[in-house]
Order: structure tokens, then sequence, then C-alpha cells
């Protein structure tokens, strides 16, 4: 392997470790930092996930409840749970988990969570600060990915970023972040022509696709800093990324593993973004 690995899990022991000093500052000031996540049916990774932020909360010391609502909720139920977290002054941080059954209005409910208690970062307002380079909350996947990016210590001014996926949850806000860090940033999806073009062009590389093993080594510059925001299951049940880690570690200067990479750091994100809004509470 020629590539150094970015571990999500070492740097997220680090970054707890400083997150759980900052909540541990705010209870002597007589506030306890908390997360309510909603969790909607029964989907099992969603359920895990769920658990994984549990557990995070509990290790930094953030108070956090889950509420369990059937499959069969209805938008309004949703949204009045939301609201009546919105006016609990003991929850700093609200976090629906996404994806919400079929029937529900994903973006209608976002869009009734407080922005100072949105915490997934994907409120409208929140999504319009980033784009503006104002200071909101900003979505913890691509923010936990910058966080591994920055930590190699490039000086990222200047270098060719390519983002390809443009969701509005990892690859848009991805993009906007590394524009704000200098890069020159090329957006790919889809219908993008000659992906490997771009793609082998690139300084900074991120995959956030939902394809396992999409990026291949062929497609990568020698050195460049590859980020893997893919999580995908394969039949036999092993989770592999969007990257072909066995080969594009031989290419790479960097490179995220999956699991223990982004999806670890997504966690921290939303365990320093909730601590974040309990701060910013007490300067108002
Ligand atoms: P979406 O399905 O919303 O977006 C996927 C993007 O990939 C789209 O923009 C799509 O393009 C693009 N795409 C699809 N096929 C191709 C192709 N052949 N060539 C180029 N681009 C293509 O996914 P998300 O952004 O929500 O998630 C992406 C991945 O990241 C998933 O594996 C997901 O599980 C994972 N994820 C991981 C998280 C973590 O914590 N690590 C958090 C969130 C997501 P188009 O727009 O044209 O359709």
């Amino acid at each position: 392997m020629s590539a150094q690995l970015l571990d999500g899990k070492v740097m997220s022991e680090a970054l707890r470790a400083e997150i759980a000093v900052r909540v541990a500052a705010l209870k002597e000031k007589g506030v306890h930092p908390g997360l309510a996540v909603i969790l909607v049916g029964e989907d099992p990774a969603s359920q895990i996930y769920v658990r994984n932020k549990g557990i995070g909360c509990e290790q930094v010391g953030i108070h956090s409840v889950t509420i369990r609502m059937p499959e069969t909720t209805t938008q309004e139920e949703l949204e009045s749970q939301i609201r009546a977290l919105n006016a609990d002054e003991s929850i700093h941080g609200i976090l629906v988990q996404l994806p919400l059954p079929r029937h529900l209005d994903e973006a209608a409910a976002l869009a009734v969570i407080v922005p100072e208690k949105d915490v997934d970062g994907f409120h409208i307002q929140n999504a319009g600060k980033l784009l503006n380079g104002l200071n909101g909350v900003v979505a913890c996947t691509p923010k936990g990915a910058l966080e591994m990016i920055r930590r190699t210590g490039v000086d990222l001014t200047g270098k060719e970023a390519v983002v390809v996926g443009r969701s509005n949850i990892v690859g848009k806000p991805m993009a906007m972040l590394l524009l704000q860090q200098n890069c020159t940033v090329t957006m790919c999806h889809s219908r993008t022509a000659d992906l490997a073009a771009h793609t082998r062009n690139a300084d900074v590389l991120v995959a956030a696709v939902g394809k396992a093993k999409f990026i291949t080594a062929d497609m990568v510059k020698p050195g460049a800093i590859v980020i893997d925001v893919g999580i995908n299951r394969l039949e036999s049940g092993k989770v592999v990324g969007d990257v072909d880690f066995d080969s594009v570690k031989e290419v790479a200067g960097w490179i995220t593993p999956v699991p223990g990479g982004v999806g670890r750091m997504t966690i921290t994100m939303l365990l320093e973004n909730t601590v974040e809004a309990a701060e910013k509470l007490l300067v108002k």
C-alpha cells in the first residue's frame, strides 16, 4: 500500500475527546447539550445508525433521546413531534433519520426544524448560508470529509477537486466547502461525459455515488487525496465504499477506508454540531 490511511476511527477518537471537554464546560455553566433523534419505521440500516449516534452521544456526555414513531405515522404527527422538540429547551439538536417512509414528505418535515437546532445541516436556511459563505450549520458528512482532507496537511489552495455525486446532503455541500478552501471544483454526476477524464485530474477526489467499487485505480491521479463517502452493502453482507480500495490505495497519496472512514466522522460531526448549537445558545 502506498497511500496513507485517513483513519476515521483514530481521527474521531481525538475529536470526540475535544468535544467531551466542550460538553463538560457547558455543563459547568448549567447547560447539558441534548440531541433528539426521530426514527420513523423499522428500516434496519437506520436502526443501526441511530444506535451508533446514541453511543457517540454517551461517549462525549451529550444527553440523547430517540423518539421511535411507527411506520404509519402521518405527516401531521411527525411535524407536531418536531415542533414539540423545537420548543423543548433541553434539546439543542434535532435529527430526523432519513430515509422516511415513502408516504412522508422529507423536505416538508425538515423545513419544520428550527434552523438553530438543525444539526444535520439539511434545512434550506443552513444550505443557503453555506452557499453564501455565512456561518450556519454544515451538513455532517461533507464537514467530516473536509476535516479528513485537512488532516493530510496539504495546502488546498489552487488544487483541483472533483466531487462525484451532486446530492443535496453530500455532493453539493462538499463542493461548496472545497470551494471555500480555494480549490478549483468540478462536480460530476450520472450525465457527466468521460468521468475518468475529470477524476484523473483531481488532486482531491470525493466519491459520493452509491455504487460499490465504482472508482478504480485507472481513474485516480497518482498521489491524490481520495475520500470515499459511499456505503454499499454487498450480497455477502460486506460493506464497501464507492472506491475500489485495494487497487486505488496503490495509486493515491491518501485514502479513507470503508467502514471506519467518513461514516465514523459523520457521527462525530453530528456531536460537534450539537455542542455548537448549545454553545451558540449560551452566547445569545
Ligand atoms: P444520491 O443517490 O442522492 O446521489 C448519488 C449521486 O451519484 C447522484 O448525484 C448521481 O448523479 C451520482 N451518480 C450516480 N451514478 C453515477 C455515475 N454512473 N457516474 C457519475 N455519477 C453518478 O446519494 P447520496 O449523495 O445520498 O449518497 C452517496 C453515497 O454516500 C451512498 O453510498 C450513501 O450510502 C453514502 N452516504 C454515506 C454517508 C456517510 O456517513 N458516510 C452519509 C450519506 C450518504 P445524478 O444526480 O445525475 O443522478
